[in-house]
C-alpha cells in the first residue's frame, strides 16, 4: 500500500515495546525476580535459571507460558507456578522510562494536526500505572486498555466508529506483527512495525505475509515518513 500525501489523519500507538522499553527493563526485571525461585525450586544457579527462561522463551516465543514448561519438566509443585505468578502481577512498574525521542514526537505529531490514540493490552491496573508513570495521561486523543489481545481489534473498530474515521486515514503503530500489523491490515489501515523487543525479535524471522507497510527504529522517523 502506497502512502498519498495528506493521507494519515489519525496514529494508533502501542504502548509495551513501542513508547517504551518494556522487553529490556519491566520484562527483564521479573524474569530475574523469577530467577531467584526457579534457582531455589531446581536447585541451580540465578543465573542459569534466567539463562533457562531466555532459552526457552527463544524456543517457544514470548507468548508462551515459560513458568508453565519449568514447572512440567522439572514436576514442581503447582505452588512453584502461583509463587513466580504473583511475583510477575506485583512486578514495580515505577523504573518504566519512555524512549527518548517519544514526547516531543508525540507533542510534534499533536501540533501538526494527527488524532492520536493509544491502544494497550494488559491488566487495567497495571498498564493505568505504567500510563501515569510515563506521563502520557494527556497525550492522546482516547486511550484504550484491553485485557486481551482479540480486544486490540474491537478497540482500533471502536476508534474508526466514534471518530469517524475511514481505516485508509489510519495508522498502527506496533511491535506484534500479529496483534498489531496484522489486524491493522486486516481492518485496511496503514501499518508500522516498531523495530524493538523480544515480540519483534522472534517474529521477525518467521516468514509472514502481512508485512508491514514501514518499519520504523524510533517514533520520530513517523514525522520524517509521513511528511510527505
Ligand atoms: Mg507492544
Amino acid at each position: 500500500m502506497s502512502l498519498k500525501p495528506g493521507q494519515i489523519k489519525a496514529i494508533i500507538f502501542d504502548l509495551d515495546d513501542t513508547l517504551y522499553d518494556c522487553s529490556g527493563t519491566l520484562v527483564l526485571k521479573s524474569k530475574k525476580l523469577a530467577a531467584k525461585i526457579i534457582s531455589k525450586a531446581i536447585k541451580c544457579s540465578e543465573t542459569e535459571a534466567l539463562n533457562l527462561q531466555l532459552k526457552l522463551e527463544e524456543r517457544f516465543g514470548p507468548k508462551a507460558d515459560i513458568f508453565r514448561e519449568i514447572a512440567n519438566s522439572y514436576n514442581l509443585p503447582e505452588e512453584f507456578h502461583k509463587e513466580i505468578s504473583n511475583v510477575i502481577n506485583t512486578l514495580e512498574v515505577e523504573s518504566a522510562i519512555l524512549f527518548p525521542d517519544v514526547i516531543n514526537s508525540i507533542n510534534e505529531l499533536k501540533r501538526i494536526g494527527y488524532k492520536l490514540f493509544l491502544v494497550t493490552v494488559g491488566s487495567r491496573e497495571m498498564q493505568e500505572r505504567k500510563i501515569k508513570i510515563l506521563g502520557l495521561e494527556r497525550s492522546f486523543n482516547e486511550i484504550i486498555i484491553t485485557d486481551n489481545s482479540l480486544g486490540k481489534e474491537k478497540s482500533f473498530k471502536e476508534i474508526l466508529i466514534k471518530h469517524d474515521l475511514e481505516p485508509e486515514h489510519v495508522l498502527c503503530v506496533g511491535d506484534k506483527i500479529k496483534d498489531e500489523i496484522e489486524v491493522g491490515k486486516k481492518l485496511g489501515m496503514f501499518t508500522a512495525l516498531m523495530k524493538h523487543g523480544r515480540h519483534y525479535n522472534f517474529y521477525k524471522s518467521k516468514t509472514n505475509a502481512k508485512v508491514p507497510d514501514m518499519h520504523i527504529n524510533n517514533i520520530s522517523d513517523l514525522l520524517n515518513k509521513l511528511s510527505i
